[in-house]
């Protein structure tokens, strides 16, 4: 039996396999471009360079200080560098910092991007932009920030760190969780979602065992790419709130943040969301909190916020945030259930639904 629904495509042309970076240069000129503004952080500025140089005279200027959460101060400098090397599109090599940027400019001057992306982030399928200024984070949604072109090459992610990977992959996760048990979730959403969550349970601990396994590391890129598009497609709820709230709040790394928080808003949801949620608790054993928990301690996962130098205090700040203006959600977000969500994940301690 199936509700009414309204389903929207996305409209990114996606290309998926090893050794694919090398079509970039295809993709410019399928553009109609000519001069590519290339994109990283400085931790990935070697790649860049490689990639510049394969490039050849379609690479006009690089810009490598892309940062997390979209400073509007770096966008301003990277603009100005587009502009003054005559750039025509953007070329962002990386996880969602780099494609945050990439996406700030794109939302201020139109142009046309190519995205590689190298973490399970998910940003390169969204129209979805957050940004920084003054230390606040907003976020916009417009038609200019969703990428033209994905390009996923899983050659590309078997350096991207063990730890990087399992937190960036329960990101992932996150997305698709959240997508079934959202009040526009369709049913097309939701086969993403629950095969997104399947190949991510399959390849990271794979990855963990051996991070060069390139069998691994494409199903975890084709599953972030399932999780990103559901992220992209559907509405967020109390989870994506919580982590905005105390990355924006606390300034928490972003994927550890959702790797811990997530067994603990699914125990919370799971209550009221059984039908929706039953095909991803199926693959857990019946209990989809307690399975993620399981999953992060196999995995390795970082499992409390206090070890990510949170203040205990700061969770009633939070729990008040989270009660003001909440997403929409499956089951009441009270501020004493949210505090008791909070104070477990603050402790690290196996999730229940109280
Ligand atoms: P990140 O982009 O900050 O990457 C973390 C570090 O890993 C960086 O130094 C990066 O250069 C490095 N790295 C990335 N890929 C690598 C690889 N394959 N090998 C070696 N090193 C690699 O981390 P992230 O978690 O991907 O992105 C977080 C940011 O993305 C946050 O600002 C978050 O808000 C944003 N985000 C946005 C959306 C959206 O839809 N707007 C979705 C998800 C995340």
């Amino acid at each position: 039996m199936t509700n009414d629904f309204i389903y929207q495509s996305t409209p990114s042309r996606v290309i998926f396999g090893d050794g694919t970076l090398a079509q970039v240069g295809a993709e410019i000129e399928r553009l109609s471009c000519k001069r590519a503004f290339l994109l990283s952080t400085s931790f990935q500025a070697a790649d860049l360079a490689a990639l510049a140089d394969r490039l050849g005279s379609l690479a006009a200027g690089n810009f490598t200080d892309a940062a997390m959460h979209t400073p509007v101060a770096v966008t301003q400098a990277a603009m100005a560098a587009y502009d003054a090397c005559g750039a025509d599109c953007i070329v962002a090599l990386g996880g969602g910092s780099t494609i945050g940027l990439g996406k700030a400019i794109a939302y201020r001057n139109d142009a046309p991007q190519i995205v590689i992306a190298t973490t399970y982030a998910g940003s390169e399928v969204t129209d979805i932009l957050g940004q920084t200024e003054n230390g606040t984070k907003t976020t916009v949604r417009d038609p200019k920030i969703r990428p033209e072109v994905v390009i996923y090459d899983p050659t590309l992610t078997t350096g991207l760190p063990v730890a990087m990977s399992v937190a960036s992959g329960l990101n992932a996760m996150a997305h698709a969780v959240e997508g079934l048990y959202a009040p526009d979730a369709n049913p097309v959403t939701s086969l993403l979602a629950v095969e997104g969550i399947r190949a991510l349970k399959t390849a990271l601990p794979l990855i963990v065992s051996d991070p060069k396994d390139l069998t691994a590391r494409s199903q975890a890129l084709y599953g972030s790419w399932l999780c990103g598009v559901v992220l992209g497609s559907v509405a967020m709820s109390l989870h994506h709130k919580l982590c905005h709230t105390l990355g924006g709040a606390c300034d928490l790394p972003h994927a550890e943040t959702h790797a811990i928080l997530l067994p603990h808003t699914a125990a919370y949801n799971a209550p009221a969301a059984v039908q929706a949620l039953e095909p991803a608790a199926a693959m857990f054993g019946g209990d989809l909190g307690g399975g993620l928990y399981d999953l992060a301690v196999k995995l390795g996962a970082p499992l409390a916020l206090k070890n990510l130098g949170l203040d205990q205090g700061a969770l009633e700040h939070v729990a008040d945030l989270a009660v003001k203006d909440p997403y929409s959600n499956p089951r009441d977000v009270t501020r004493d259930g949210i505090l008791g969500l909070l104070t477990r994940a603050y402790d690290g301690v196996r999730p229940t639904a109280s």
